[in-house]
């Protein structure tokens, strides 16, 4: 039974991709009627309905729309795979339960936050307000050592909060610039959610990424082209990771 659910749930998770996918794109346009019906984001006409099926509809009439021919972005499979990627490490390694829940639901909320930001480079205030809801909840169980779930007390979730956001918005206010309020915002209900230890991690591990990613894609494209570091998306792997191998790794640094 249990090894069903094992199963069922990355392959639950490749719709649910798929869905945060159209919602992302939908939430900043206001057009909901993507969800169910989902239409060329080039032309505006409705794709049939086989679209809606992961993976498959991604690769359907070779990856064009059947009406005007336009390409149809890898967008949406790399959704559906990413988020059923996600859910499959953080059953593993978190196991099933309410903590694995709670960072599923954030898991989503970052994954439509960096794909907001990627496509239209703002992070819109809803999805983070349901990352702080989550981090309140996990800060308020915290107080409770017969029902909190995570390893950290009270204050270690409050001072996450501040850990990393506030030396980010000092450095925003210096330079005027450089990172973005919604990446500080971030951080906020991040800290607060995991606690300074793993927003430490996730932030350390986001940016090495993004830094490493920068440094190929100068090395491949030469530095004359100008790139945008898309950060929401670096910082929502470094969440991943840290949830996923953060304890492992404060073990390993302080033994
Ligand atoms: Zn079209």
């Amino acid at each position: 039974m249990i090894t069903l659910v094992y199963v069922l749930i990355p392959i639950l998770a490749l719709f649910v991709g798929g869905a945060l996918y159209r919602l992302a794109y939908a939430l900043p346009r206001r057009s909901f009627g993507e969800l169910l019906s989902p239409t060329c984001h080039a032309c505006g006409d409705p794709l049939p309905t086989l679209y809606l099926i992961p993976l498959v509809g991604t690769f359907l009439n070779k990856m064009r729309c059947p009406v005007c021919g336009e390409k149809r972005g890898v967008g949406c499979f790399l959704s559906e795979v990413t988020f059923a990627v996600a859910a499959l490490l953080l059953e593993l390694f978190v196991g099933l339960s309410f903590l694995f829940l709670i960072y599923l639901v954030t898991a989503a909320l970052l994954l439509i936050l960096s794909l907001v930001d990627l496509d239209i480079k703002e992070v819109p205030h809803g999805i983070l307000f349901g990352i702080l809801l989550l981090g309140v909840l996990l800060f308020v169980l915290s107080f409770f050592p017969s029902v909190r779930l995570t390893a950290a007390v009270w204050w270690e979730h409050l001072v996450g909060a501040f850990i990393v956001s506030l030396p980010l918005f000092i450095v925003m206010m210096i330079t005027g610039g450089g990172i973005g309020g919604g990446d500080i915002k971030l951080m906020f209900c991040l800290g607060l959610l995991l606690g300074y230890k793993l927003v430490l991690i996730a932030f350390l591990f986001g940016i090495a990424i993004a830094a490493l990613v920068s440094v190929i894609l100068l090395l491949a494209f030469g530095k004359d082209r100008k790139f945008e570091v898309p950060l929401v998306a670096f910082l929502a792997v470094g969440f991943l990771l840290a949830v996923l191998v953060g304890d492992k790794f404060i073990a390993l640094l302080f033994a």
